[in-house]
């Protein structure tokens, strides 16, 4: 898809705030620091759309951003910050735990890892529990310019063990510095949000 025009329309906590336009929505999901503003750039073509990296500690909010007049990407805000408050990640949790299991407009999450690790407690968590409501997922590796093409594979399979990967979801190997993978990530949203 061709972007030219985006828009932050809606920061929302509670579903009251949601748009209520009934567009697609593709939410990102993915601890700090991992790549996901990075990934959002490269698909709408923008240098930087908003900020990267959030700061700990800050109001986290779920953030809604028109993509032309077709459809939503939804930010929500990265797990795994250990300063803040056992409350504010007790609202976190119910912010995200809404929107995720309550969003009809909600067509498939993207899950980003870091190519390089094993994914963490938390990245395990998240896949397990949308995995468990049937949310359709996208796994995007990122940084994947940081580890040598020969270990892609060994990498993928790293992931996907400790995931406990399931089969009916996708996997894409992803460069927000050489934009490799973002022609299939493009493609997957596209067949989630519009069939
Ligand atoms: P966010 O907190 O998940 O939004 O992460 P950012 O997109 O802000 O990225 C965090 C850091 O990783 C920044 O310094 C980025 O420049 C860097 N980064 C993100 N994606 C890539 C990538 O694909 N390759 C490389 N080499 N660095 C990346």
């Amino acid at each position: 898809m061709e972007v030219n025009n985006v828009e932050l329309v809606m920061s929302a906590v509670s579903p009251t705030q949601y748009p209520t336009t009934g567009y697609p929505e593709i939410a990102l999901v993915g601890r700090s620091n991992v790549g996901k503003s990075s990934l959002t750039n490269v698909l709408i073509n923008r240098r930087s759309y908003a900020r990267t990296s959030s700061q700990p500690g800050k109001t986290q909010t779920l953030n809604f951003y028109k993509v032309e007049e077709d459809l939503y990407f939804v930010d929500v805000p990265g797990y795994g910050y250990a300063k803040v408050s056992r409350q504010e990640r007790e609202k976190w949790g119910e912010m995200i735990e809404t929107y995720l299991t309550q969003r009809e407009q909600l067509k498939g999450v993207i899950s980003l890892v870091d190519a390089r690790h094993e994914p963490s407690q938390e990245d395990v968590q998240m896949y397990q529990w949308l995995s468990y409501y049937e949310i359709p997922i996208l796994v995007v590796a990122t940084k994947s310019d940081k580890i040598v093409r020969g270990k892609w594979n060994k990498q993928e399979s790293i992931i996907k063990k400790k995931l406990e990967f399931d089969k009916k979801d996708s996997f894409i190997m992803f460069s927000a510095q050489t934009k490799m993978g973002k022609e299939d990530i493009w493609k997957w949203i596209e067949t989630q949000a519009f069939g």
